[in-house]
């Protein structure tokens, strides 16, 4: 029994990629853990399949529902490389909307996973408060020369370019922040990877900004218009990462189910206890709601509605059930669940980071609170 059923959208899409992730991914999903290693290979093998990108308006017959279901199959057997997905995901679609024409031929090599790309907000005085950054561009007759470091950015380690926030005018708070697109070569990394406890293999580091020139052209969207761009970008991202934690969540609940058929104590398997049968019902209930929270935020951004309280309700409440879903599903598998050599562990380890990322979850209940409190 899955908690996949004869509804789901887009059948042939759901079959092509759960045939690509049963080859291509699952078989390495553990050893990417292990060793927090970049899947570079795998990254293009993607591109290739035509597999990055989903969520682009523009992609001829996609749509936000289909990388939705495409981002939960992935995440199933490796939330790793869903994660990677997410972030090349969120800056073709930054460039997309409000790149240059030359800045949007960066989009094609990315898609086709022959380039990596990164977006670089967060720095290590300003995670929840991005307002806070203090990383500056400063003008330079027709140049801006950034200066700053930019922590904990998922890709960088890899990336051949970023989308980097930067203030313009650090009196202007929020209106005072502006993207750049910056080239490797123009940044260079810092510590990285870091060690993480989860998620591990998306190259996520650190960014040096040490006196990088870059012309006008640089500049993505409007000056002082750079954090709108972000949380705009953020909506949509965290629809991806409510796919993301359904996807860690549907495959620790379907091992317990397996497991807890087969597993016998007293006589007859551990899936006859009343008291296991109804953590497993509460289970499949919980990951049906997130994903038709992620399902409704999907189909809003698809109708070209606004969809920022149902994103943010998407995301708090998958990363949530991820978390709970994990931590039960490695309490049904007892001892076993507890060793490295069952991915339970790594499921919790996975998805502890859906509530921290893209806004931690408190931040989501503020944004919910702004949205629906005033
Ligand atoms: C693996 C990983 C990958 C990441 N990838 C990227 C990336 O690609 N690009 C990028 O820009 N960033 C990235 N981040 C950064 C991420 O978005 C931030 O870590 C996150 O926004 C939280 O910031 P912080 O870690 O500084 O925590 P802090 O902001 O210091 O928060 C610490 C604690 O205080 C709580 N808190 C803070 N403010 C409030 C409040 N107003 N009310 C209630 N509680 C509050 C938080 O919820 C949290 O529990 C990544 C982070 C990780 C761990």
């Amino acid at each position: 029994m899955t908690t996949r059923g004869e509804e789901d959208p887009k059948p042939e899409l759901i079959e092509l990629v759960r045939r690509f992730v049963a080859e291509e991914v699952a078989p390495h999903a553990a050893s990417i853990d292990r060793e927090n290693a970049f899947p570079g290979d795998l990254y293009r093998r993607m591109g290739d399949e035509g597999l990055l990108g989903l969520a682009r308006p523009q992609g001829a017959g996609k749509s936000t529902l289909e990388w939705a279901v495409w981002i939960e199959e992935l995440a199933a057997a490796s939330a790793t490389v869903a994660d990677i997905v997410c972030s090349a995901d969120l800056v073709a679609l930054i460039l997309d909307e409000h790149g240059t024409d030359e800045q949007k031929t960066r989009v094609g090599p990315l898609l086709a996973g022959e380039t990596v790309g990164a977006f670089a907000l967060t720095e290590a005085q300003a995670g929840s408060n991005a307002a806070a950054i203090e990383t500056v561009a400063r003008r330079e007759g027709d140049a801006y020369v950034l200066e700053g470091t930019k922590a904990w950015i998922t890709c960088a380690q890899a990336a051949d370019w970023a989308i980097v926030l930067a203030k313009t005018d650090p009196e202007a708070g929020t209106r005072g922040i502006t993207a750049f697109l910056v080239e490797r070569g123009d940044f260079t990394n810092g510590e990285g990877p870091y060690d993480t406890m989860g998620q591990r293999g998306t190259a996520v580091g650190e960014f040096h900004l040490d006196g990088c020139r870059v012309n006008e052209g640089a500049v993505v969207g409007e000056q002082g218009r750079g954090y709108r761009l972000a949380m705009k970008a953020l909506d949509t991202g965290r629809i991806g990462i409510a796919a993301l934690a359904v996807g860690i969540a549907r495959a620790a609940y379907e091992a317990a189910v397996d497991f807890a058929g087969s597993r016998e104590q007293f006589g007859q398997t551990i899936a006859s206890f009343q008291g296991l049968r109804w953590m497993l019902v509460d289970m499949a209930t919980d990951i049906e709601a997130a994903r038709l929270l992620s399902h409704k935020a999907a189909t809003l951004r698809d109708a070209g509605l606004r969809h920022t309280t149902e994103s943010a309700m998407a995301k708090l409440r998958a990363s949530d059930v991820a978390m709970k879903v994990t931590v039960d599903a490695l309490q049904i598998h007892g001892a076993s669940g507890y060793s490295r050599d069952l991915p339970l562990e790594r499921y919790v380890r996975d998805a502890k980071l859906t509530q921290i990322y893209e806004g931690t979850n408190q931040i989501q209940r503020e944004v919910l609170a702004r949205q629906l409190l005033g």
